[in-house]
């Protein structure tokens, strides 16, 4: 049996439960529609008012806000954000080099510096760009677009023998240095989120046992501390499976792995939502029980010892467990808890097995 263990800090409290995925992502695109609706009302508003009979005033941004509405329909009506990303990242796509080649091979291209919103739009598309895809694919889609965004216009200018303004240059170079800060951030929150989740996995294994699933004795802890705090108690029970060693020596530890494993579910299932069930290390495992619970304490260790006595053990047949039962008194510390189960426990083996012993009672029914 288990000599008492030395309190350990307990696990990190687990954070907030995080919204899905798709839920996030559904809620942030509909905060963005929402947002860009407003600058497309403006964008026509102004239009309107400065008489403006372009193409992008009087087609795109019209067929923009045709996109926007029905996308934001779209995810109100909770149907799938992928597809609502891609299709707006098409669109998206098909509104910015539309205007771009309008432009490019209008009559002034050097006017995309004067209205440069096909430069705004690329670093807005690159943007959702990383949002959807892989920062790398997102990095390689961003190069085309920015640089086949550079050659239309200069493009154009050449074939009409234009020179280049510098003002189209600056603004140019101005979205390609915001595209790099795009794609930077966009690979600096990928490293980051790998180094998360490679610290929650290492969180989680410290605290789960591997065979079984359930949490391992420093995952326990804090079940354990719970019944100890001021105006909690409870019970603890020390659950130890009867001549195990036999069942590793005569058919083998794979076997043994298996029971071990249904035997954590049996105990699961027994206490449901009345206890906190772990493996205390070997074939010993812990259930917490907090005094909240509707059936007694020593009634849940008969439960148990029935429970484990009648179950067919696939490939071992019969199988029985010793349990010792501990209640929590006022002053108590974790170390003499599970001191006081462990001596229980003792008990319970030395009583002849298949039973349970409680520290306090040395002639427990049964
Ligand atoms: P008792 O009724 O007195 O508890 O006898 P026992 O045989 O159950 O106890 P003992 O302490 O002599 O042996 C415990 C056995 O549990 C020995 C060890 O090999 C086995 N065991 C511990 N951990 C594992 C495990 O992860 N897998 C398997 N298959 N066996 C394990
Ligand atoms: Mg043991
Ligand atoms: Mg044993």
């Amino acid at each position: 049996m288990n000599a008492p263990p030395r309190p350990r800090p307990t696990p990190p409290t687990p954070e907030k439960p995080l919204l899905p995925p798709d839920e996030l992502r559904r809620r942030a695109y509909l905060v963005a529609l929402i947002g860009g609706l407003a600058v497309l009302i403006i964008v026509y508003a102004v239009g309107q008012l400065q008489g403006r009979g372009d193409l992008y005033t009087t087609v795109f941004v019209p067929a923009l806000t045709v996109m926007v509405l029905f996308s934001t329909g779209w995810l109100l009506a909770r149907r799938s954000v992928t597809f609502i990303e891609r299709a707006v990242f098409l669109c998206m796509n098909a509104a910015h080099f539309a205007q771009l080649l309008e432009q490019s091979f209008g009559p002034d291209p050097n006017a995309l510096a004067r209205n440069d919103s096909p430069y705004w739009m690329l670093v807005t598309i690159c943007m959702v760009a990383h949002l959807i895809y892989r920062t790398r694919l997102a990095g390689l889609y961003s190069v085309a677009a920015y640089l086949l965004s550079c050659a239309l216009p200069l493009g154009g200018l050449l074939l009409t023998d234009q020179p280049v303004s510098a003002d189209l240059v600056r603004v140019q170079l101005t979205a390609g240095i915001t595209l790099v800060f795009v794609h930077a951030l966009s690979w600096y929150r990928g490293q980051f989120e790998a180094q998360r989740t490679r610290l929650l996995l290492a969180q989680q294994l410290a605290y789960t046992d591997q065979l079984t699933g359930l949490p391992n004795r420093r995952g326990l802890y804090p079940a354990v501390e719970a019944l100890l705090t001021p105006g909690a108690g409870g019970a603890v029970l020390l659950l130890d499976l009867d001549h195990f060693k036999r069942v590793n020596d005569q058919h083998g530890h794979q076997v043994g792995d298996q029971v071990l494993i249904l035997a954590g579910r049996l105990m699961t299932d027994v206490l449901g939502p009345a206890g906190q069930v772990g493996r205390w290390g070997g074939e010993e495992f812990l259930a917490a029980l907090p005094a909240t619970g509707d059936t007694p304490a020593h009634e849940q260790a008969d439960r148990l010892c029935r429970a484990f006595a009648a179950h067919d053990w696939p490939g071992v047949g019969h199988l029985t467990v010793s349990i010792g039962l501990t209640v929590t008194r006022p002053g108590d510390t974790l170390p003499a808890l599970i001191t006081r189960a462990d001596h229980a426990l003792y008990r319970a083996k030395a009583a002849g097995r298949n039973g349970w012993k409680a520290d306090t009672d040395p002639h427990p029914p049964g």
